[in-house]
């Protein structure tokens, strides 16, 4: 029997200069220096122009794709990426400021999200942003906020599919759930747009995360686009755009492999003609989150101690889960599994032992990297916790312990 345990994909989108990580060009020490402070994360410029080139050449001509902020909302990185996408998906007024501060088109960002308040939807109506509505209450909010705005209400309906997307990481349609309006009522809901004064753009579809297996998501996919046509054929209003969603997933953990996203392309390609001969020029939009952003990004903590119990060894790191809950496994993993981690000061160190690396929280749940093979390391040495383009920062508590915020850089 062989004996061969997976293995974390390799990270070789930063290359390694005279043992040094590199990022942006960068050594990994010199733009630790030019921060001035660790921990902190830093993203690469050129790998997210190169990601968004990649994932154009795999989708079909005129599909517009555009970024979901809620992944990484550092103002100089969506700035960055405005350049490159058709548009943004926002999740909250705060994102929804963001947005508005770049070039993008108001009318290419689309305002996703269940708990939209009364303030948001109608700064959205006056700047002209697509709102995705989301539950009877919006569409009447949208309704009477446009009416006294004197603005008619740019609007896709975000469908609650009959059915689900396997494997995800996080489901996000299908069955009872608080996102979208179930495909059973937007029938309804189509004659109750069409007598009011919409500006109706189509549906939204999107049924979950963080997904690496090509096949399921093209099946889901495929649905998704049945879906679609079999609600536009009871609608009184036509379909311009159908958004579906994001939720392409990247490689955290050991064995996990890159999502073909060739496949994906292919299955669009052969579904356009279709879509085009039932509802004329019909957009299709994908919204990308993580699988634009998540692999261009490294979080970066320094060893504070280095102390050994009961024959185990313990990296102690100036952060952890306070500045990185996923990599700690608290965000929406079952069981905890470890993140690619090295020591990025000594990539190329024949010495190695297996250890465990905690952030300096006072709870068990601050790990970063569980019993790992790793260079030998030192006070003073960094850790770097790979994949963390994307839900990291933003989704942390930063305030726990009230250790002071990270830096974010674009490189
Ligand atoms: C979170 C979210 C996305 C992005 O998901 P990823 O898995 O990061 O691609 C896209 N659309 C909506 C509506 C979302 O809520």
């Amino acid at each position: 029997m062989t004996n061969t345990k997976p293995l974390h994909a390799p990270q070789d989108q930063f290359p390694v200069s005279g043992g040094c990580l590199t990022i942006g060009g960068i050594p990994l020490n010199r733009l630790t220096q030019r921060v001035g402070s660790t921990p902190f994360y830093a993203y690469d410029r050129d790998l997210l122009t190169a990601r968004v080139a990649q994932i154009r050449g795999a989708m079909p001509e005129g599909l517009s794709l555009h970024y979901s902020i809620k992944a990484n909302p550092m103002p100089a990185l969506v700035h960055h990426l405005a350049q490159l996408v058709d548009g943004f998906d926002i999740a909250s007024g705060g994102e929804m400021s963001i947005a508005l501060d770049t070039t993008v088109e108001p009318g290419c960002i689309s305002f996703t999200g269940p708990g939209k308040s009364e303030q948001d939807l109608s700064r959205a109506i006056a700047a002209g942003v697509v709102v995705h509505v989301e539950s009877r209450r919006e569409l009447n909010v949208l309704s009477w906020v446009g009416e006294r705005l004197g603005i008619a209400p740019k609007v896709m309906i975000r469908v609650n599919p009959d059915f689900e997307l396997k494997a995800s990481g996080m489901k996000m349609g299908g069955g009872a759930k608080q996102f979208g309006l179930d495909a059973e009522e937007v029938p309804g809901l189509l004659g109750e747009l069409a007598s009011r004064d919409f500006q109706f753009e189509g549906f939204h579809i999107f049924c979950g995360s963080q997904n690496l297996r090509a096949d399921l998501i093209i099946e889901e996919k495929s649905r998704t686009l049945d879906l679609a046509l079999r609600l536009a054929q009871d609608s009184p209003l036509p379909i311009r755009a159908i958004n579906l969603g994001g939720g392409f997933g990247i490689p955290y953990f050991p064995g996990d492999e890159r999502l073909d996203i060739g496949a994906i392309g292919n299955c669009l390609t052969e579904r356009l003609p279709g879509l085009r001969a039932a509802l004329g020029e019909v957009r299709l939009i994908l919204e990308l989150g993580r699988h634009l952003v998540g692999e261009a990004g490294i979080y970066v903590t320094r060893v504070i101690d280095r102390k050994v119990s009961r024959g185990q060894v313990f990296l102690v790191t100036d952060g952890g889960l306070n500045h990185h809950l996923a990599a700690s496994g608290n965000f929406g993993q079952v069981i905890r599994r470890n993140y690619p981690v090295a020591v990025g000061n000594k990539m190329n160190s024949k010495t190695r032992e297996t250890v465990t690396v905690v952030g300096p929280l006072c709870t068990p749940l601050d790990t970063l990297a569980e019993k790992m093979e790793l260079a030998v390391a030192e006070v003073g040495d960094l850790i770097v916790v790979f994949q963390s383009g994307a839900y990291g920062l933003t989704a942390s508590p930063v305030h726990f312990l009230g250790h002071p915020k990270p830096e974010e850089v674009l490189v």
